[in-house]
């Protein structure tokens, strides 16, 4: 899939440290999730290759955050256009090696590069503050100052968008970054990384170390206990989140952390039937299910139940399952093997514990799973506990307001959440209920570069995007002026 690209040498499969490409010691293999075949082989880094990565980030951090920040932006917005220029190499690439269908890996080229954007133009606005004085003699003010040499650990299931999302607002801040992405999508990262070198990117201020699983963890020591990086950003499992948290305690280390999540969507008798299938389709079913913000258990009232479901199971008898570079499919594989089984193992736990299977409840192939909708499921099933990650649509029955939103909080999880109704009492009454970072409330797709993104409770800290997502890349700093 990879020999149709119209500039191949966007096909990077070197890692990039201090601004040159290295092969690495050691090299490791990337598949195509469709079929299994190896599609290309990647530089695998190491500890050491983590140590060249540090100090070049640093030996750069001094003249990046000495430029303006339109100079900043000027860089950065070139990057943008590049992004967007390359945007159908850049969805081929990411499908061969991810498997979400092609407009949809369009769609996150597209969105990955409006964070570049929309941080390039935060750079201008990263404002201090003066502070009125309780002392004649004194005068107070606040600047905002970058924070150092940054670290992103992303993962697969949006090889550009998590990213960019966490690279765009450390440069507009004037902060350098090393990079490790997922073992299973480097070659999206890589190629990410080749066209910020032709925008201009000075050498050490974006490195990427890509490396297999093993190689993985053992970079997130490295990076987690250097007292030189002063930020961790990553976006991934929660239990992961933990490990990362834990190693970075040695060096009291600022982290974002954009994890796990259990997203609840409720469907009230007086929403909007069609207008709440539709974005029940959108937000389950995108990119087959694997992202942290999809609907995993989906809470109909009695009244609109049984019409729900019969709604929600037509459509999605309706997707097309296949290789992401054949038109017209909308549902391409699971990541891995192991992707598979968790969602087999969840139907298999539902239906074992009274649910019935509408449509799909089974694997095509080794490596798709065919859209399922699962109804009368209960709270006891896994599915309602875990993130299944997968196109598997549970649906629960409810009686009362105050029981979906019951329910929907009895999570450790707090990322995205949805609900429709057409009551404004309603709409603020459980707007506000609902402990989630995100509430879609009538919609299904809340992602944009504008708004914050982010999680409470174990699904993570910080925000990513809106203003509200540079300020992790900062740090405040207090002058005190005396004697005036
Ligand atoms: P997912 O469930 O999305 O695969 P993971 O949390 O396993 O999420 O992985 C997300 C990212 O974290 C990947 O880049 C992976 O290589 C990395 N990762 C996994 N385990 C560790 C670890 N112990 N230390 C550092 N990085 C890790």
């Amino acid at each position: 899939p990879l020999a149709t690209l119209n500039d191949p040498s966007l096909l990077k499969t070197d890692a990039l440290i201090g601004g040159e490409w290295i092969t690495g010691n050691a090299r490791f293999d990337i598949t195509d999730p469709a079929t299994g075949e190896k599609l290309a082989d990647v530089a695998n880094c190491g500890p050491v290759d983590c140590h060249n990565a540090i100090v070049a980030a640093e030996r750069a951090w001094g003249p990046w955050r000495a430029k303006t920040a339109k100079e900043r932006a000027a860089v950065m917005m070139k990057w943008f256009a590049l992004l967007n220029q390359h945007a159908d190499d850049l969805a081929r690439i990411m499908t061969a090696e991810q498997g979400k269908p092609l407009a949809e890996a369009r769609g996150e080229v597209v969105y990955g590069a409006s964070f570049i954007e929309w941080f390039a133009e935060e750079a201008r606005r990263i404002y201090g503050e003066t502070i009125p004085s309780t002392d004649q003699n004194k005068r107070y003010l606040v600047i905002k100052q970058p924070i150092g040499v940054c670290a992103a650990i992303t993962p697969w299931n949006f090889p550009i968008a998590m990213i960019t999302r966490k690279v765009a607002p450390a440069l507009a801040a004037g902060c350098p970054v090393i990079i490790k992405p997922a073992e299973a999508t480097p070659l999206s990262a890589l190629a990410v990384a080749e066209l910020a070198q032709r925008a201009g990117m000075p050498a050490g201020v974006l490195n990427i170390i890509s490396a297999d699983a093993d190689n993985s963890i053992e970079i997130g020591k490295v990076l987690c206990s250097s007292d030189i990086i002063r930020h961790l950003s990553f976006t991934g499992s929660t239990e992961v989140g933990r490990i990362l948290m834990r190693q970075c305690a040695s060096s009291i280390k600022k982290l974002s952390l954009e994890l796990g999540g259990n997203a609840p969507f409720i469907v009230f008798d007086d929403a909007d039937l069609d207008a709440a299938v539709e974005g029940a389709m959108q937000s389950k079913y995108r990119n087959a299910g694997q992202t942290c913000v999809c609907a995993n258990r989906i809470y109909a009232q009695a009244g609109i139940y049984e019409r729900f479901v019969a709604r929600l199971s037509e459509k999605t008898q309706a997707l097309k399952v296949g290789n992401g570079f054949e038109p017209g499919v909308t549902q391409g594989p699971l990541i891995d093997l192991a992707a598979i089984d968790k969602v087999e193992r969840h139907v298999a736990d539902a239906v074992a514990k009274g649910a019935r299977i509408v449509v799909g409840g089974q694997k095509i192939g080794e490596r798709f799973y065919a859209p399922t909708v699962l109804a009368e499921v209960t709270s006891e099933m896994l599915c309602a506990k875990e993130e299944t990650f997968g196109p598997v649509a549970p649906v629960f029955r409810f009686d009362s307001e105050a029981d979906a939103i019951a329910a929907a909080n009895a999570t450790e999880f707090g990322l995205a959440s949805y609900f429709y109704s057409r009551d404004v009492g309603r709409i603020f009454r459980v707007g506000e209920a609902l402990e989630y970072g995100m509430v879609g409330i009538n919609t299904g797709l809340i992602s944009t570069a504008e708004v914050p993104f982010g999680g409470v409770k174990q699904s993570g800290l910080g925000r990513e995007g809106g203003r509200q997502g540079i300020e992790d890349y900062v740090e405040v700093k207090y002058l005190c002026f005396g004697d005036i």
